[in-house]
């Protein structure tokens, strides 16, 4: 998040007196990072804590969440179902692959007054071959607060946390793609298999050259 940027409203509380929790201390120590959405520009901010809870006067439920980055007189109040949820994914060159058309993403907008992450769509995907600076596509996307669409590379874009199964069945047909490669080399170069002796016909077993030739089994096997 750009901590250099415009801040979050200030909704001070005594501009709302209605029914605060009584607890002084963080609600929620975030075991999970979130992002709230700032109900003075609509961009969203990494969490830092959730310090109380309260109901307004309209008898639902809201939250005062602290930003990080951001000094206490930028708390807001927010209501936890539509504007507070699990941290987007920055991407990385890897992810490239899993933004796809339709897609619900935060974006990293910037312009002349304000570079902020808002929520877009992605409306047009344009692949490029990757090369040693990494990802050269690009991703036209539309911003929902302003109905704006820009071409954006690849680094300004998070991804949703609702994308991450995408991210494990990638990385199981990577794996298999993989597993499949190493078994056609096994074919093409067998590795030869240590022949197993038995003992003579009545000589007794010996276990440890029995454990010897186990040894040796597992130094050809990897
Ligand atoms: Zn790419």
């Amino acid at each position: 998040m750009d901590t250099s940027s415009s801040c979050p409203s200030t909704m001070s509380s005594s501009r709302h007196p209605w029914k605060k929790s009584s607890r002084s201390k963080p609600v929620s120590s975030l075991s999970l990072p979130l992002e709230g959405k700032s109900s003075k520009e609509g961009a969203w901010f990494d969490v830092h804590s959730i310090l109380q809870h309260r109901v307004n006067e309209t008898g639902e439920g809201e939250v005062e969440v602290s930003f990080k980055g951001f000094s206490s007189s930028n708390n807001e109040w927010l209501d936890p179902h539509a504007s507070l949820r699990l941290q987007s994914k920055p991407c990385d060159e890897s992810d490239c692959v899993l933004v796809l058309l339709g897609d619900l993403v935060l974006c990293f907008q910037e312009t002349r007054n304000q570079s902020l992450h808002f929520d877009a769509e992605v409306v047009g995907v344009k692949r490029r071959r990757h090369d040693v600076r990494g990802c050269r596509c690009r991703f036209l996307v539309k911003f929902y607060h302003d109905g704006t669409q820009h071409c954006v590379p690849l680094g300004k874009i998070s991804r949703r946390p609702e994308t991450e199964s995408r991210a494990h069945v990638s990385e199981q047909k990577r794996q298999t793609t993989e597993d499949e490669k190493s078994k056609v080399v096994f074919r093409h170069h067998p590795t030869p298999r240590p022949t197993v002796r038995s003992p003579a016909a009545g000589a007794p077993a010996d276990p440890a050259s029995r454990a010897a030739g186990f040894r040796s089994d597992a130094r050809v096997m990897t």
